[in-house]
Formats: structure tokens, sequence, C-alpha cells
């Protein structure tokens, strides 16, 4: 599979994972962005265990900027970088309520103008909220797409650049979600299930791995 078949990969994903969506909990898109926030060097999963606590009661940007910094931060200090997330959290909250009377801006230029929201934040965010045409390629995006050759590249930034390209609003097919459900699930870093992959045939990797087995 080569690079033009990115949108038929992307089609197939949708196929394999139809209710794809993202595994950090949520209840409206401000907490979205708070919890992908507090992501960064996390897992998913001990983001959620704070956020099932708090958010219950911290739902708009106001009721963060009601505590003080030193209360986020015990809040949050299970996550790395909690001193700096908590502060940044607080900043970014204040910007929403007096810049955007507390509505989430939704394009990649005002998003990254909040403090600690990078552009993966930005891509992250609105790829979920909006299903818009983004992915952000990680580690694990790269090693996947490395392994099916839809890239040949040496490093996630370059993959980033050649892939974003691809897609528009009609062909990506929710990739971004599709794609980490993936990685996490199936072609894992260590033991991918090529057993059971339908991309097994076009994938690099398992050609690698199964000529290797050949010559035992
Ligand atoms: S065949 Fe294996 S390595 Fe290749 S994409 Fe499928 S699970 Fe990943």
């Amino acid at each position: 599979m080569l690079k033009r078949d990115i949108p038929f990969f992307a089609k197939q994903l949708n196929k394999m994972f139809p209710d794809a969506k993202t595994e950090l909990y949520y209840n409206n898109e401000f907490q979205l962005l708070i919890a992908i926030l507090m992501s960064a060097q996390a897992t998913d999963k001990q983001v959620n265990i704070i956020n099932r606590n708090f958010f219950e009661f911290l739902k708009i940007p106001k009721d963060w900027i009601d505590l003080w910094v030193e209360e986020i931060t015990e809040f949050i200090n299970s996550v790395s970088f909690f001193n700096n997330k908590s502060k940044n959290i607080y900043k970014t909250c204040n910007i929403l309520v007096e810049k955007y009377q507390s509505q989430i801006p939704k394009t990649i230029e005002q998003l990254t103008e909040l403090p600690w929201v990078w552009i993966k934040t930005a891509k992250v965010f609105l790829a979920v909220i909006e299903d818009a045409p983004y992915i952000w390629v990680d580690t694990h995006v790269h090693r996947v797409l490395n392994r099916l050759w839809l890239v040949n590249t040496k490093s996630p930034l370059e993959t980033d650049k050649k892939i974003s390209k691809n897609f528009t609003k009609e062909n990506h097919w929710q990739l971004h979600n599709t794609l980490v459900l993936f990685w996490r699930y199936h072609c894992m870093a260590r033991k991918p299930k090529c057993k059971t992959c339908e991309f097994s045939k076009m994938c690099k990797y398992y050609k690698k791995e199964f000529k290797k087995n050949l010559l035992k």
C-alpha cells in the first residue's frame, strides 16, 4: 500500500472500528480540552481517574478559576508535569472566560494561543469534537504508517508533513480516533495481531517477519 492509498486505509479502519471515539472521559467540549491538555506525557487511564473525580464539580472555565492554583495542583498531582499543567489550566480558563465568554475557540490559530495548548492539542481537540480532518502523528502512528508503507519516513514530524495533505473533510473517515484504537489494540509495538490483520498482505513489517520465519 503506498501513500495514495491513505484514504482507503482510513475507510478500512472505519469499518474495523465503526464506533471509534476518544477514550478520554469528558462531558462537554471544555472538559475535553482540559482532558487533552492533561494527557500530555500521561495515559488516558491516569487522566480519566482524575477527571471522573473532579469533572462533576468542574464543568466550565469559571469553576476552575474559582479555585487556587495550588488546589488544581493537588487535584492533578498524579499526572506528569502537574505543576506546569495546573498553572496553565488556570491561565487558559481565565482567557476562555475573558476573551471567549467561556466558549472554546474552534481554529488551530486561536487554540494554540492558549497556554499549554500545542498544535497537537488543537488538532486532537478539533478531530474529536468536530471530526476535523486532522490526526496527530506520534511515535505510534508513525510506526503503523511506516509498517504499512503508507509513508517511508524517519520521524513522526516527517510523517505528519507527508500525510496531512492527503486528507479532506470527506475522505479522512474519523482517522484520528480509529488510528488510536488501531495502534493501541491491534498493531502494538510488540506482538501486533498480524494473524488477524486484514492489512497483512500489504504490510512491510509482516512480510519481513514472515520471511524471517521461513528461513528459520
Ligand atoms: S500485519 Fe501486523 S504489523 Fe502489519 S499492520 Fe497488521 S498488525 Fe500491524
